[in-house]
């Protein structure tokens, strides 16, 4: 187990000293000591958001705060634009219509990236629209959404900027503030490398003034209650948190503030662009199109004549690295490397290494080191 490298858009490989902090004695999650913990860890995730505004942590996986968003900003029967190009664009609709809420979806071709003026031009069609949803980092077809350029459409509407940036938030650029996020949502086992079970949450004052009015129809996630315990001295959450992943959690974004934000974007943006270069450079071609994709997770249609068992079936049983496979329509049709978190050129030249040779093996006409060689001009 320990030698599987995890190059997958989640759950990604985590330092020991994460992992270490999780071992620590478990406390009273309503006393003085947690209280501290909690407020240094949300302290600590409104600085990775990059927002003035306060931040909480929700004891679940990243579909939890995007929950948390929805039904806590769009009530029954009001409307919510989805930007849908992907599984988990779609999974906002899913979400909104489990909540009744009247789901209107902007349909975006998986591949390609929502563009501001696809958004502008629905918002100024329907101007009920409460709400849009946007998904930055499009983890199942690895596509990035220009959120900042749509942040500049919604700053003149009413209408509410719910951003998901599970996949990307300390792995792209995301500035909460200054794009004019309303409430931005993220998971704590993709860019952020703490392990799974954790998700955070920030609103915006519109929105808070929003979730004042909506009637929430989740008992759990109901975040006046996360916002009322939070303020409380010390600061707690309305039920019993994990204690344990919030150590975790809370090292995991020391280590992020000391790697300082832009610099992690960079090494995950230079990554990026060396693997696609090594993807190119094997023979292969890129799912999305070069302009729009992720800086976390590279996207590959699966090599003509190859089934995913074969090639990474190899790449895992023979190689001992994993990579993604396709969900929905796309499975079996391409295949995903991740490379956020900790990722860098050592992860990449092994996944390559074993790439090349996986391709060779299965009867591609290949240089099987053309990959490697690709990276190290980007290192
Ligand atoms: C992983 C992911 C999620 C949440 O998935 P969980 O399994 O609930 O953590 C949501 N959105 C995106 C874009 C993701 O990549």
């Amino acid at each position: 187990m320990d030698n599987i490298l995890l190059m997958l858009p989640g759950p990604t490989t985590v330092d020991p000293r994460v992992l270490q902090a999780m071992g620590k004695s478990v406390v009273n999650h309503r006393g003085d000591e947690f209280g501290v913990i909690y407020d240094e860890t949300t302290e600590l995730m409104s600085k990775t958001f990059q927002t003035k505004n306060s931040s909480y942590i929700l004891t679940g996986s990243g579909t939890s705060a995007m929950e948390a968003a929805l039904a806590n900003l769009v009530g029954k029967d009001e409307k919510v634009l989805n930007v849908v190009g992907g599984k988990f664009g779609g999974r906002f609709k899913e979400i909104a219509d489990v909540h009744g809420i009247n789901a209107q979806t902007l349909d975006v071709e998986w591949g390609t990236a929502v563009t501001p003026d696809m958004v502008e031009e629905a918002l100024e069609a329907d101007e009920d629209i409460k709400a849009v949803t946007v998904v930055h980092n499009e983890t199942s077809t690895g596509v990035a959404a220009p959120i900042e350029e749509i942040g500049e459409v919604m700053k003149n509407y009413d209408a509410l900027y719910i951003v998901d940036t599970v996949s990307s938030l300390a792995g792209d650029a995301v500035n909460v503030d200054k794009f004019h996020i309303d409430a931005c949502v993220t998971g704590s086992q993709k860019c952020i490398a703490a392990p799974p079970g954790l998700a955070a949450v920030t609103f915006s004052d519109d929105a808070w003034a929003a979730a004042e009015k909506v009637e929430s129809n989740s008992y759990y996630l109901n975040m006046p209650k996360y916002q009322k315990n939070g303020a409380k001295s010390p600061a707690q959450t309305p039920y019993t948190p994990s204690v344990n992943l919030i150590y975790a959690l809370k090292e995991a974004l020391e280590i992020i503030q000391a790697e300082g934000l832009d610099n992690r974007v960079a090494r995950h943006h230079q990554a990026a662009a060396a693997t696609r270069d090594a993807v190119k450079a094997l023979g292969l071609e890129l799912f999305p199109d070069e302009s729009v994709s992720s800086a976390t997770v590279t996207a590959v249609k699966m090599p003509e004549g190859l089934t995913d068992d074969q090639v990474r079936g190899t790449m895992l049983n023979k190689y001992g690295v994993q990579l993604a496979g396709g969900q929905d329509h796309l499975k079996g049709n391409i295949i995903r490397i991740g490379h956020m978190g900790v990722i860098s050129y050592k992860e990449l030249a092994i996944t390559f290494t074993a790439l090349g040779l996986t391709l060779k093996g299965l009867g591609k006409d290949i240089d099987a080191g053309a990959g490697v060689a690709a990276l190290a001009n980007h290192y």
